[in-house]
């Protein structure tokens, strides 16, 4: 069988590791590749190995990090076609959205890469004529990286490459049922020159693995995934003096405004709630529209999203895959099956895809007459399915936006620039969209939830990136 490593210090095959199968979602009988179960002594290992990565890799010069970098960014670009196949098989997610995920890599690889040269720090005009203050950003050190399933490329590497840039070594926890694509993104740094132990992996669940690393004395430590999970990471890192960033869920909302495109409102909701099977952090899972236009909207939305095609992310013309694992594939059922028994109105879908037996596919669901006490309407279910809201004024519309533990992005279809304005001033959000789909973000723009979705301290992306894996020391230089 096709064994698959890890990298500890270099890339190893742990002979005296057990090894599991991660398997295609689309069609479970296939097997992606074996990986090696790793344990809770592995973290120390693959931290005594970033130690050591740190100390040659922190004393290279920025331009010569940066060009290992863009070389890593050349190597994804040639093989891309296969990375993107990969990640499709091992995550279900359409080849399209797939190829999208390496570009976005190869994009972050060289915006990093291009700002490590030059925002390295500053210099300040001192009150004394015979003084010069600068101010040197600095790596942190050891950098954990915990990450989700659902972008398996593109989100380690929005944290990994910032991270690398400004110096730092990495521990990276991916989750276990995506390990596949991640490990070439790393072969493909190692591949680029990046000196040995600079980034390492260690592959297993959360309760062990991703217990160990909240456990451990990193320097930092950024996780991506649930509210659920990034409580109990928070609770654990509470005290410990270390940096930590928290990206966690969102309940995503689209109004429609009376003075706005309707649709526009429906091809962005089909979208973002239907699109990357509803397993997007910033999936549309709310859909607001003012009452008299409801009968409207939903004759069109439900007519809009019967022509999207279900099935195998491979197949062209797919529009949305499988969810990515049996774990999922329940929940998402039993979301269904609460909003039913809540009383919100079925509309589309609801059931699981039979001819599609050995795949994780449920078909895309709408959700009417949904109240924002529903849980259907509070928590995240993470697939595809959606709920339809109606609004009376705009004031209202903002409440129920904002009524949910959640805070990542919201989406205003209007053509009136004040609605615009004071929608995106009093959305509770870290990131606003006017007339464009909650989901697709550029790696050049700060990212991060508020609420409970996102602790809320250093963004993610963006130069700002750049502020969570450094420290500025201020140097008075007297002459
Ligand atoms: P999850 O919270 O179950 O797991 C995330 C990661 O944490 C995995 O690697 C997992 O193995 C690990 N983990 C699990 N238990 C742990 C523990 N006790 N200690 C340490 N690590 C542990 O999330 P998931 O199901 O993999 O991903 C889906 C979630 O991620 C959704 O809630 C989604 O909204 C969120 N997400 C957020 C963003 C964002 O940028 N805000 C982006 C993508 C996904």
């Amino acid at each position: 069988m096709n064994r698959v490593g890890v990298f500890l210090g270099k890339y190893v095959i742990p002979e005296e590791r057990e090894y599991y199968q991660v398997r295609n979602p689309a069609d479970t009988s296939e097997v992606v590749g074996e990986f090696p179960l790793m344990m809770r002594e592995d973290v120390k290992r693959a931290m005594e190995e970033a130690e050591k990565g740190f100390q040659s890799w922190s004393n290279m010069l920025p331009v010569q990090r940066a060009n290992v970098l863009y070389r890593a960014a050349n190597l994804i670009e040639s093989r891309a076609s296969q990375m993107a196949e990969l990640l499709t098989r091992e995550e279900g997610k359409t080849l399209q959205d797939s190829m999208f995920e390496v570009t976005r890599t190869v994009n972050l690889l060289r915006f990093y890469a291009g700002l490590i040269t030059s925002k390295t720090g500053k210099v300040i005009p001192s009150q004394d004529p015979r003084t010069t203050l600068l101010t040197f950003r600095e790596p942190l050190g050891v950098v954990g990286v915990i990450t989700p399933w659902n972008f398996p490329l593109s989100l380690p590497a929005w944290k990994i490459v910032p991270a690398l840039a400004t110096g730092n070594s990495v521990v990276w926890k991916p989750a276990s049922i995506t390990p596949a694509v991640g490990t070439e993104f790393v072969k493909a740094l190692y591949d680029a020159g990046l000196p040995e132990g600079v980034l390492n992996t260690v592959l297993g669940p959360g309760s062990t693995v991703g217990d160990e690393m909240t456990s451990s004395k990193f320097d930092a430590l950024t996780f991506t995934g649930s509210l659920e999970v990034g409580r109990e990471v928070a609770r654990k890192m509470g005290g410990k003096f270390v940096r930590l960033q928290l990206e966690l869920g969102g309940k995503n909302a689209t109004i429609l405004s009376r003075k706005g495109k309707l649709s526009l409102a429906i091809e962005h909701v089909v979208r973002a709630a239907f699109g990357l099977t509803g397993q997007a952090c910033t999936a549309t899972s709310r859909f607001l529209v003012p009452r008299e236009l409801h009968d409207e909207v939903v004759t069109k939305l439900v007519e809009r999203t019967k022509r999207l095609t279900v099935g195998n992310g491979l197949t062209k013309g797919v529009d949305v895959g499988p969810l990515a694992s049996r774990e999922q594939y329940e929940k998402v059922l039993s979301y269904i099956k609460v909003g039913k028994e809540e009383g919100a109105k079925l509309v589309l879908g609801g059931e699981p895809i039979k001819e599609h037996e050995r795949g994780y596919f449920v078909q895309p669901t709408i959700f009417d007459q949904v109240t924002p006490e529903m849980r259907i309407a509070r928590e995240e279910i993470f697939g595809p399915v959606l709920s339809v809201m109606t609004y009376e004024g705009m004031d209202q519309a903002i409440e129920i936006v904002n009524g949910t533990e959640y805070g990542l992005v919201a989406e205003i279809v209007t053509d009136d620039i004040t609605e615009a304005v004071e929608f995106s001033r009093n959305a509770k959000v870290g990131v606003v969209k006017v007339n464009k789909p909650t989901t697709g973000l550029e790696p050049w723009v700060p990212y991060g939830g508020v609420k409970g979705s996102g602790n809320d301290v250093y963004k993610e992306m963006g130069e700002e990136a750049l502020d969570f894996f450094t420290r500025y020391k201020a140097v008075y230089v007297g002459y």
